[in-house]
């Protein structure tokens, strides 16, 4: 690999490269990385047919007089799960139910790089457990899984079938009663400890990070991106992000499309 006098020397110098020049580059990263950690958010689930919630065609932008009058923001709430429950699950249910929805290219190369020791685990926002359908092991769902619910008085844990095929307005669980609700984190909660915990640990360790598909808008990610202090850094996203001044290279590409031509068979 290049060796440079300073940071902002390397950084230029990246900058420079363009088409295979700069894959080429992504390539030597990788090849020199020992531990290469991946931070994702919704633009890599969008490949996969699932919407995200700020962009065009996103789900906040859905029209619905169901639900006109609510903000979004309210809708995936606390708030709003235990003051309108028949509300929450009406539009969680025809909103998220990401069951029968398949992994992508970017999920498929990212479950590989795992596989080969080349990836040391994917730090997620989203709820769709596509990483795991593809294959990757090491997954921390900083914002919990739709894929999982549980009962708010005995805790106990149910699939998504308990949310998604139920036919009461309010699912209840079916051995004391109560709400089941899905172990995702909304609008006014905390983030779960020991999925943010593994990530932060993760940012701390890793030499390289890929984030992908996020604009870093949401704090929680931009937080620990700000953690990581390794020596490459790669941006792949569609939209402009928030540190692509500290990023090493940048793609504003499709994220399958960039990890396919970095990893791909
Ligand atoms: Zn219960």
């Amino acid at each position: 690999m290049k060796e440079f006098k300073s940071q902002r020397e390397k950084i230029k110098y990246y900058h420079s490269l363009a088409g295979g020049r700069k894959m080429e580059a992504f390539q030597e990263m990788v090849c020199e990385s020992e531990t290469i950690a991946f931070l994702g958010g919704a633009g890599v689930s969008t490949e996969s047919g699932i919407p995200d919630f700020r962009s065009k065609g996103g789900l906040y932008r859905k029209k619905d007089r169901r639900f006109a009058g609510y903000r979004p923001e309210y809708l995936l709430s606390s708030d709003c799960l235990f003051k309108r429950p028949e509300v929450f699950f009406s539009y969680f249910r025809q909103n998220l139910d990401c069951r029968t929805v398949e992994p992508n290219d970017a999920h498929r190369v990212l479950s590989k790089m795992e596989a080969d020791g080349k990836l040391s685990g994917i730090v997620t926002q989203n709820i769709d457990g596509l990483h795991q359908k593809a294959g990757s092991r090491r997954v921390y769902e900083i914002h919990g899984s739709a894929l999982r619910s549980y009962c708010v008085s005995c805790r106990t844990q149910y699939g998504p079938d308990y949310i998604f095929e139920n036919p009461d307005p309010i699912p209840r669980c079916p051995a004391c009663g109560k709400m089941i609700r899905p172990d995702v984190t909304l609008y006014g909660e905390s983030l779960p400890h020991p999925a943010y915990d593994n990530a932060v640990n993760l940012m701390n360790t890793s030499n390289m990070l890929i984030i992908g598909g996020t604009s870093l808008a949401v704090g929680s990610a931009a937080q620990l991106a700000h953690l990581f202090h390794g020596k490459y850094l790669v941006i792949i996203n569609k939209g402009p992000t928030k540190m692509e001044g500290k990023a090493d290279l940048v793609f504003h590409e499709s994220i399958g499309e960039v990890l396919t031509g970095l990893y791909g068979e």
